[in-house]
């Protein structure tokens, strides 16, 4: 397997998910083929990606001509045209691309995408607005669920703990959630131990079951 070629990712609809996400894959070090079929957006990316080209996705003759076989990795970045998104998918599928990531604005648009041939759905607002709502509602600074019903946050600590080692705190078994590390403003990230002292105004890094996270970060 060439390694060099399995770097090269390409992004279909650059939009401002999938404009993102080419951005951000070039400083990653990928090498990135952007493909959509309003000129403006391809004449705007053009110094930036290794490779743009205007093209119709959904058109299988079309992602032939880009060179799309040699690609194992593929990232659709249409939404609001669901026909579109779902049509690209299916072809990318029927031409053998190993690894699709798809964008969806619904739930049911990612069943959709799933049952074309989409390996991984991506909900950018839905993920959004579900971490916003946690960051909002309690003292959490950073949230991120996984799909399994487990979640890392980044919270204040509650008042309480400043002062107290984490095994005094016993959060682990008062609320089921273990703290991975605690950090001051100015002072660089520490992994947590049960000896460790929380500091004043700190932040806990904490894992654990979503439910229990957030009950964790509700309190005060
Ligand atoms: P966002 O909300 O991330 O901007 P949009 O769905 O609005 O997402 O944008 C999707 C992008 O995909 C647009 O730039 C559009 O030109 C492009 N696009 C839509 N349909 C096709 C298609 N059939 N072939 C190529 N590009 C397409």
């Amino acid at each position: 397997e060439d390694i060099a070629q399995d770097d090269n990712i390409v992004v279909i609809g650059l939009g401002r998910f999938g404009g993102q996400v080419a951005d951000s894959l070039l400083q990653l070090g990928h090498e990135v083929l952007g493909v959509d079929e309003n000129p403006e957006l391809v004449q705007q990316w053009s110094d930036k990606l290794t490779h743009v080209v205007q093209a119709d996705s959904t058109d299988e003759d079309a992602l032939l001509q880009v060179g799309i076989k040699e690609f194992t990795r593929a990232v659709v970045g249409i939404g609001n045209d669901i026909e579109a998104s779902v049509l690209t998918v299916l072809t990318l599928h029927e031409l053998g691309i190993r690894e699709i990531w798809a964008k969806a604005v619904s739930a049911k648009h990612g069943r959709i995408l799933r049952s074309v041939g989409a390996h991984h759905v991506i909900y950018p607002e839905a993920t959004m607005g579900e971490r916003v709502a946690n960051l909002i509602a309690s003292r959490m600074l950073d949230f991120i669920a996984f799909d399994d019903g487990f979640a890392i946050a980044k919270t204040r600590a509650p008042r309480h703990a400043a002062g107290r080692t984490l095994a005094d705190l016993a959060v682990r078994t008062q609320y089921g959630i273990t703290v991975v590390g605690i950090k001051t403003h100015g002072t660089d990230f520490l992994y947590a131990a049960p000896e460790t002292v929380v500091p004043e105004n700190a932040e806990l890094v904490v894992a654990g079951s979503t439910e229990l996270v957030q009950k964790f970060a509700a309190t005060t």
